[in-house]
């Protein structure tokens, strides 16, 4: 059967140049990156080459690189070291609703600690209000964070203006750009943001390695305790295999960006033009202008998206409904309720990532199959499409 793979916002396969750089690291260049002797030193400095490569796909200085365990833990790093150092100074923090749940957790947790935090809405669109934002300083804020692109919608938010809102104000500016690297142009110094959270394995790098960009200057607390390793803010031997295959993503990352934008938004919007066009009753969600190159949302009136997923699932298709990480749970999707998306029409919808391997073909049998698939379903539930939604 045909494998098609439709979720690249939820993982991407590792690519064979990263996972050639990677093999050796496992094997004979095995060294602890703190160990004095030759191979200790030699893999010392394969970290320190990924992180230059690391930093070069956002514009930052390798120093202000700091491995992490993932895109999770960076965002984790960035709220919990952020609250404990300026805790004295204030305890509010500026998100907003339609966060990853690495982050929105996060702030749950601090808000049983005591925290106060603002959530900002978005519009029809997937925007947040810069005013709305600006309006929610307090001289009690002590973080913003807004991530650069969301993993459900794709949309791209205003980066640049927010963290000139938050500088003006004297508070830290946090983005979770996991979504955003390799596919939207990143300059963390015209950007001007403080910190920004990055993850491998969203790039053709290994699962379980990220890093949180700090800028220099500034001093959040540690998240990590033990060791001296980067540069004494993050605990922990160095996932070094790890490291190297996020640096040559990185790497691949730059090199290939405009190609795979190019490409992406080619198959991308291939798969939105022949989906409006030939299944009735579907709409996107969140606008296609400022949109991440390879996602589109599209609900389908009067069914489950559980139910379509499943079944092309049967046809070896992978996608997913709302976000993978909530996929265990029925709970509609956060960010299409924000969005305004009424309740039943959220349980209609698919999210469809394309990347670098999906091929106008996939993308035609996607289609071919989903239509089937959508009448089949939409012909059991007519009964309640006559109820009306
Ligand atoms: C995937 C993702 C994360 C989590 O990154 P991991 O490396 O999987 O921990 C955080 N934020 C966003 C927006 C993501 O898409």
């Amino acid at each position: 059967m045909r494998k098609v793979y439709l979720d690249y916002s939820a993982t991407t396969p590792v690519k064979e140049e990263v996972l050639k750089e990677m093999i050796p690291y496992f094997t004979e260049k095995f060294g602890n990156p703190s160990s004095l002797y030759d191979i200790g030193l030699e893999s010392k400095d394969a970290v320190t080459h990924a992180r230059e490569q690391v930093a070069a796909l956002i514009n930052a200085r390798p120093q202000e690189i700091y491995f992490t365990a993932g895109g999770t833990e960076a965002d984790n790093w960035a709220v919990f070291g952020t609250a404990e150092k300026f805790k004295e100074k204030g305890n509010h923090i500026i998100t907003t609703k339609i966060e990853h749940h690495a982050m929105l957790h996060s702030c749950a947790f601090l808000e049983k600690e005591g925290f106060d935090v603002t959530y900002l809405d978005i519009d029809k669109d997937g925007f947040i209000d810069l005013r709305q934002l600006e309006e929610a300083i307090t001289e009690k804020t002590i973080l913003i964070s807004i991530m650069l692109v969301n993993n459900e919608i794709g949309t791209i938010e205003p980066i640049k203006e927010a963290a000139a809102i938050a500088k003006k104000h004297g508070v830290l500016f946090h983005t979770d750009a996991v979504q955003g690297l390799g596919n939207v142009a990143i300059d963390v110094k015209d950007m001007g943001v403080d910190m920004m959270s990055v993850s491998s394995h969203k790039i053709y790098g290994p699962k379980g390695s990220g890093a949180l960009y700090i800028r220099k200057g500034v001093n959040i607390d540690n998240y990590m305790h033990g060791g001296g390793q980067e540069n004494r803010r993050r605990a922990g031997t160095e996932n070094l295999a790890g490291i190297v295959g996020f640096g040559k993503a990185a790497q691949l990352a730059r090199i290939n960006f405009d190609k795979h934008v190019e490409h992406c938004s080619k198959v991308r919007n291939h798969l939105k033009d022949r989906i409006l066009a030939e299944i009735p009753d579907t709409f996107v969600n969140g606008t296609m202008d400022k949109r991440h190159p390879g996602n589109l949302n599209i609900t389908f009136k009067y069914i489950e998206g559980e139910s379509i997923l499943l079944l092309l699932n049967q046809f070896g298709i992978s996608v997913s409904t709302g976000s993978a990480c909530s996929s265990a749970s029925l709970e509609p999707s956060h960010v299409l309720s924000a969005l305004g998306v009424p309740v039943e029409m959220i349980h209609g919808t698919v999210r469809f990532t394309v990347g670098d391997f999906t091929t106008m073909e996939d993308v035609d049998y996607v289609v071919d199959n989903l239509k089937t698939i959508v009448a089949k379903l939409r012909e059991i539930s007519s009964v309640n499409a006559k109820k009306g939604w």
